[in-house]
């Protein structure tokens, strides 16, 4: 695809055909994987490029194939440019890690519990963390210090209520006391919400999930508004202590990128047609997914979520958390598994794998949408908890 096409595309072409970046050798339209992990240097290394013409030195840092993952995010994101890393917490933590002073982080109650245990030790790396709930704007404007806080960090939707956290008004906040805004889009994807757009800084991804897409890549990116001296910061930690994605997986990142449009509008439709008939499901006390008109974050996922609501949604059963348990226990088409965004529908009993402290209900199970027919993913639930409850 030449420069022009390229400007004047929409990303979901750019990312369907992965750029139309060709093989240059065979002229195939899958591109290659770059495996090298040193490039060749010029005989003259006094030039102004230090003798490497192809602009790339070593493995740790430059890859083509990475570079072509980074270009598709970046793309998506609307950023100015992407970095793509061994995991989505390699992504998150290298944020924390550029911090260059003590900094005092406002993050989201609720989130990705993984990342939320990694922060409650953030102290030993000098910095302080208050964790709020993000949806409410007046918690966190009374959670700033002035002078000392430097960066806000929401997950919208989060991880597993499925919180709704308004980007453009903790952006304004985050502005106003001259700190970063770091938005974690992982359940959202790019599809439904854009948040370099709505004044976020940094976006982060775990590509694990929706972005690869298919259960067999551990992976993270993160996307900029600006080529800042932060972002810069974050990339020479990335370079530093080798938090690179390997090729092979940037490889296969690429190939699920492509169909990234196609996969998630099918999720959140199912996962929207799933919430409205769980509804009303006798065995359930609630359900939670952005899309409902009920969810107390609607009118802003309606705003900021362009075209759906997410392939997440987690629903509470109402005998408690035994029967919750036994539901996903007697589940036969549903995989019981953690993780999200795959084609394959996965059920978990969170609390139980995020244990003592974690904010999550104990009578709550979380539903990742995958690609099967609506209508057997419901049978199957019901079953499950006709069994459970019975
Ligand atoms: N962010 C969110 C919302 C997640 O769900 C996860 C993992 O489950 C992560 C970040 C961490 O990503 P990874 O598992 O790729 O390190």
């Amino acid at each position: 695809m030449d420069d022009q096409t390229r400007r004047s595309v929409k990303p979901q072409t750019l990312v369907a055909q992965g750029f139309g970046a060709a093989d240059p050798l065979a002229n195939g339209l899958v591109t290659p994987i770059h495996l090298s992990t040193t490039y060749l240097r010029n005989p003259d290394i006094g030039d102004p490029d230090n003798g490497y013409s192809s602009g790339r030195i070593y493995g740790r840092a430059d890859n083509p194939t990475l570079h072509h993952a980074e270009a598709l995010v970046a793309a998506l994101e609307g950023a100015r440019e992407a970095l793509v890393f061994g995991s989505g917490m390699a992504a998150a933590s290298a944020v924390f890690l550029a911090l260059n002073r003590p900094t005092h982080i406002i993050a989201s109650r609720v989130m990705y519990w993984g990342l939320r245990s990694w922060l409650q030790g953030i102290g030993r790396y000098g910095h302080s963390i208050s964790f709020v709930d993000t949806s409410d704007l007046e918690a966190i404007r009374k959670a700033v210090r002035p002078g000392a806080t430097g960066l806000f960090w929401i997950e919208t939707p989060s991880n597993p209520l499925w919180t709704i956290t308004d980007i453009t008004a903790v952006s304004e906040v985050a502005h106003s006391v001259g700190a970063l805004l770091c938005v974690d889009s992982t359940i959202a994807t790019p599809i439904f919400t854009r948040p370099l757009s709505l004044g976020a800084d940094i976006v982060v991804h775990s590509a694990t999930k929706y972005l690869n897409g298919h259960s067999d890549v551990v992976a993270g990116a993160l996307a900029t508004a600006e080529n800042s001296e932060f972002w810069n910061c974050i990339r020479s930690a990335r370079a530093h202590i080798g938090a690179s994605l390997g090729p092979f997986e940037a490889w296969l990142m690429v190939r699920g990128l492509r169909t990234l449009h196609v996969r998630v509008k099918t999720q959140a439709e199912t996962a929207a047609l799933l919430a409205s008939r769980l509804l009303s499901h006798p065995a359930l006390s609630a359900v939670l997914y952005p899309g409902l008109r009920q969810h107390p974050g609607h009118a802003i996922a309606a705003r900021q979520m362009k075209g759906g609501f997410g392939g997440m949604l987690s629903v509470r059963v109402r005998a408690g958390e035994a029967a919750a348990i036994a539901a996903a226990a007697n589940v036969r088409l549903w995989k019981r598994a953690t993780s999200l965004g795959g084609v394959e529908s996965l059920i978990e009993h969170r609390a139980s794998i995020e244990g003592a402290g974690t904010p999550c209900p104990s009578d709550l199970l979380r539903l990742s949408v995958g690609l099967e027919d609506p209508d057997d993913l419901y049978d199957d639930l019901e079953q499950a908890l006709d069994t459970a409850v019975c």
